[in-house]
């Protein structure tokens, strides 16, 4: 530790070798390489006038994950040092936090005063995100940095190219951030040779552990549940990634992940009640989608709204209408629909539905499904109880100083 608790500056040709961050993925849900970006930034900024700038992501309006909101509370410090680091390496003058609980506001706003005066040289914001699903996606962070407006815009150009004030901007998550800042407090460790999971569902409250990358599914199952029990089923990566059976030796990487057709996204594990039919949650997730989307791409809010509807009346399904063919049709063409990757995410849905639980569509559109009717017919919110909050997480609550309870 250099100066107040922080690292000493690196260049950036330097800072991927001395943190080893040249294998971490972001933490946001994308998984791009984070040295490719950095370096993306430090190429974009050498053939312009304007100086780099840096924007820690912890808008995190995945209704399935607190992992960002929980660093932000409990470890701003770890996360500015890691803001630090790149906006040292970059040479960036300016980097903005981008938060939206307004409790880890306030941890942060403390935070921020206490860097100003350990390294006066970085000046650090911190910006108000709007708490919608889209605002964290990183041209909506740009957007609403450079414009007050949270949504997101066409690609190119991406935020390296053009972002806060025209700058070229490194947007990176902020357990992105927090990995870089314990790979250089720590050289022996590697970068990211852990994350954080959101596990909520399945009648458990939920905890966030920090597991290994690449640990089989059963060790979640088991510090989680106390068992090895494969009988349910998860949602993974929040609204994200699809819905899977919960196979024991699944592999919580993104690699692992993908070769069972999944998507760890922002890494949250949301496991299914014994028996709950994944028909009604995925038409649970669309009706978050028709209704959480931002509005402004025409393919995005028609087919949402057509999906939520139409897995919705699979409990009681209309004769005559051709619902077999409809949903393979949206598993394909909504790929690459939007300014953002929600339609993609409804479409990775469906695919889930069509390649994991054929039967349970077959017997759906046989005979319809009292589950699926029932929740219809509620007036509550469908995606009301996929949502996991801070302080209604107990782990965290009893135990703040070291909320990470259980390890994997
Ligand atoms: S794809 Fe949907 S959620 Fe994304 S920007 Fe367009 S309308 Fe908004």
């Amino acid at each position: 530790m250099a100066e107040g608790g922080y690292t000493t500056p690196r260049a950036a040709d330097t800072l991927a070798s001395a943190a080893g961050i040249d294998q971490l993925l972001g933490r946001g849900g994308a998984a791009f390489p984070t040295s490719v970006k950095i370096d993306a930034v430090r190429r974009a900024a050498a053939s312009t006038a304007l100086a780099p700038a840096v924007v820690a992501n912890g808008a995190e309006g995945e209704p399935l994950s607190i992992k960002d909101r929980y660093l932000l509370r409990f470890r701003p410090h770890l996360v500015l040092e890691g803001v630090v680091a790149v906006a040292d390496a970059l040479g960036a003058p300016e980097a903005h936090v981008y938060v939206a609980d307004p409790i880890a506001r306030a941890a942060v706003d403390t935070a921020v005063a206490e860097l100003a005066v350990a390294r006066p040289a970085v000046r650090v914001h911190v910006f108000q995100a709007q708490e919608t699903y889209v605002a964290g996606e990183e041209t909506a962070v740009v957007r609403a940095l450079t414009k007050g407006i949270a949504r997101p815009t066409d690609k190119p150009p991406r935020p390296y190219q053009v972002g806060v004030g025209g700058a070229p901007t490194l947007v990176l998550n902020v357990e992105t951030l927090a990995c870089i800042a314990r790979s250089l407090q720590s050289p022996s460790a590697e970068a990211g040779g852990t994350f954080l999971t959101t596990v909520s569902g399945g009648g458990r409250p939920p905890v966030l552990y920090e597991v290994p990358v690449d640990a089989p599914l059963h060790e979640v199952t088991r510090a989680h549940f106390g068992d090895d029990d494969t009988g349910r089923d998860l949602l993974i990566g929040g609204f994200f990634g699809g819905l899977l059976p919960a196979w024991s030796d699944l592999r919580l990487s993104h690699a692992g992940v993908r070769l069972r057709r999944g998507s760890l996204g922002c890494g949250s594990l949301h496991f299914l009640e014994r028996g709950a039919c994944p028909i009604r949650i995925a038409a649970d997730v669309a009706g978050y989608y028709a209704e959480h989307n931002a509005r402004q791409c025409g393919t995005c809010i028609s087919s949402t709204s057509s999906v939520a509807a139409t897995l919705a009346q699979l409990g009681n399904p209309t004769p005559g209408v051709n619902y077999a063919s409809m949903l393979p049709r949206w598993a394909t063409q909504l790929i690459g629909r939007g300014a953002c990757a929600v339609p993609d995410a409804v479409a990775t849905m469906i695919r889930s539905l069509l390649h994991f639980y054929p039967q349970s569509l077959e017997r759906h559109l046989a005979q319809g499904c009292e589950a699926c009717a029932e929740a219809a017919a509620d007036p509550t919110p469908r995606w009301e109880h996929l949502t996991v909050s801070l302080p209604g997480c107990a782990a965290k609550q009893e135990s703040p100083s070291d909320p990470l309870a259980v390890s994997a």
